[in-house]
Order: structure tokens, then C-alpha cells, then sequence
């Protein structure tokens, strides 16, 4: 499904990411963990199409075709979902209405008509039950005094929604209280199927104590160092990011 090849990325003129290399095949949930600038939100926004990442070598192919030629919203279109590392507030905007424009837009740039009232509502109820969620977010402005485990549960209402094949979720490295992390594992596993693949970018082992990853990558300056199963998170809980440092340090 996803298939990045010895991926280089330039950011204000320093190479962050250096010969990243991952596959991704529907239905896996893959982690990717590694230390603070290891290059792991980068990854994330060159995947989403961010301006100011320059690539520089490397090739990153969804279903065949070539994704970093794709426009952000063709991206969303072809069913990458990518969640904002910091949501957005906008105040005064009601959230349905923001999430009825978001899943009209992804439907028009397919060439789909738009759903009408009803039909969002009838979408809106399927995944609420899901989810296991209440209605109560949707009544109030788009994130607007949200705690972070609400913006968290919004933002995986949003991914529900999309119905994407590939959601990309960079957690940070900072500020995510226990809520938030279980409202993150919650929709993970919900939504979770064998034609939906999921990349969770994340510096916390806890995270994946909840979500339970079919592969387990360790980045460190810029690249892949490690993949394994659900125990590398546990030996790097045990052992720290130095023990990556440790083996990777005679080839730097
Ligand atoms: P991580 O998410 O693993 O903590 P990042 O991808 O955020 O790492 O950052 C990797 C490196 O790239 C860091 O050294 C960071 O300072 C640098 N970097 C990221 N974004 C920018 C930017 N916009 N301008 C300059 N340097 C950046
Ligand atoms: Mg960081
Ligand atoms: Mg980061």
C-alpha cells in the first residue's frame, strides 16, 4: 500500500531525513518511535504534502502511483489521511459543519456528489457508535476549549469519517496526558480493518501498550535503524534510545 524507497529530505538547508525506507501493507498498523529530532514529524509532513521539505532522493509510492507528486487534497482523495500534529481551533465554526465541508471536499476532488444533510447525519450517527462516542463535540466550535483528549476523540471522528486507507498519526513528544493517548488507542483499534493501514508516529512506548503495533520501527537521524515486533517498544522502554545510538554509532 505504502512504499517509501531511501527517502532524503532537505529542511532550511540540513538534511533530516537520510535513506528512510518503510512498507506498509493494508491492513498494519506500523509505529514508528525513535528520539526528539529524529526526523519523525518531518516524515510526517512530507507525506502530507507540507510546503518548505524539499526531496531530495527517494521515491514514495500509495498503491502504485506516486504520492509526492500529488497535490495535498489529491492526497486526502486517494484516502491518506493525515492528522495535525496541533489541531486547529477556529472558534465560532461548528464543528459539523467543518467535518460535513472536510468529507465534501475529499468526495468532490473523487468525483463524487456531495452528501446532503441526511446522508452526513446517518454517517455522522454510524461512526459515532463506532466509536463509542456522544454527539456532544459536534454542537461546539471546532476544537475550540477542547482538552487535549477531546481534540484527540475529534480528530479520530474526523479519520472515521474520511474513511481513508492509510492514516498517518504523529503524536508529540510533549503534552498528551493518559485521555488523550487511550482516546488515540481507542479509535486506533476501532477502526482498525484489513483494508486500512495505520502509521502512528510516536516518542511514547506507553502509547503502544493500548494499540499493540503488527510492526514496531525505530528512526534515528533520518532513517530506519530498527524494526521488530511489539517487544522493540519494550526493550527501548527498558534499555532507552542510547542503546539505538549505541549500534548505529560505528556507521555514522
Ligand atoms: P522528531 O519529530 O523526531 O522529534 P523533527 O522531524 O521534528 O523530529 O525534527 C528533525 C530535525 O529537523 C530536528 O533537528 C529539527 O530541529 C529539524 N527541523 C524540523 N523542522 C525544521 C524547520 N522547519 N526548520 C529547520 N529545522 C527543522
Ligand atoms: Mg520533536
Ligand atoms: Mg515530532
Amino acid at each position: 500500500m505504502l512504499k517509501i524507497e531511501n527517502l532524503h529530505v532537505r529542511v532550511a538547508g540540513r538534511d533530516i531525513l537520510r535513506g528512510l525506507s518503510l512498507e506498509v501493507a493494508p491492513g498494519q498498523v506500523h509505529a514508528i518511535m525513535g528520539p526528539n529530532g529524529a526526523g519523525k514529524s518531518t516524515l510526517g509532513h512530507v507525506l502530507a504534502g507540507r510546503e518548505g521539505y524539499e526531496v531530495v532522493e527517494g521515491r514514495v509510492e500509495f498503491e502504485g502511483r506516486d504520492l509526492l507528486a500529488l497535490e495535498p487534497e489529491q492526497r486526502a482523495a486517494a484516502g491518506v489521511f493525515l492528522a495535525f500534529q496541533y489541531p486547529v481551533e477556529i472558534p465560532g465554526v461548528n464543528n459539523t459543519y467543518f467535518l460535513r465541508a472536510a468529507l465534501n471536499a475529499q468526495r468532490k476532488a473523487r468525483g463524487e456528489e456531495e452528501l446532503d444533510s441526511m446522508q452526513f447525519l446517518k454517517r455522522v450517527r454510524e461512526k459515532l457508535a463506532v466509536l463509542h462516542l456522544k454527539d456532544e463535540l459536534l454542537h461546539r466550535g471546532v476544537n475550540e476549549g477542547f482538552s487535549g483528549g477531546e481534540k484527540k476523540r475529534n480528530e479520530i471522528f474526523q479519520l472515521a469519517l474520511l474513511e481513508p486507507k492509510l492514516a498517518i498519526l504523529d503524536e508529540t513528544d510533549s503534552g498528551l496526558d493518559i485521555d488523550a493517548l487511550k482516546a488515540v488507542a481507542d479509535g486506533v483499534n476501532a477502526l482498525r480493518s484489513p483494508d486500512r493501514a495505520f502509521v502512528v508516529i510516536t516518542h511514547y512506548q506507553r502509547l503502544l501498550d493500548y494499540i499493540r503495533p503488527d510492526v514496531v520501527h525505530v528512526m534515528a537521524e533520518g532513517r530506519i535503524v530498527e524494526s521488530g515486533g511489539p517487544e522493540l517498544a519494550h526493550q527501548l522502554e527498558q534499555h532507552g534510545y542510547a542503546w539505538i545510538r549505541d549500534r548505529i554509532a560505528p556507521e555514522a
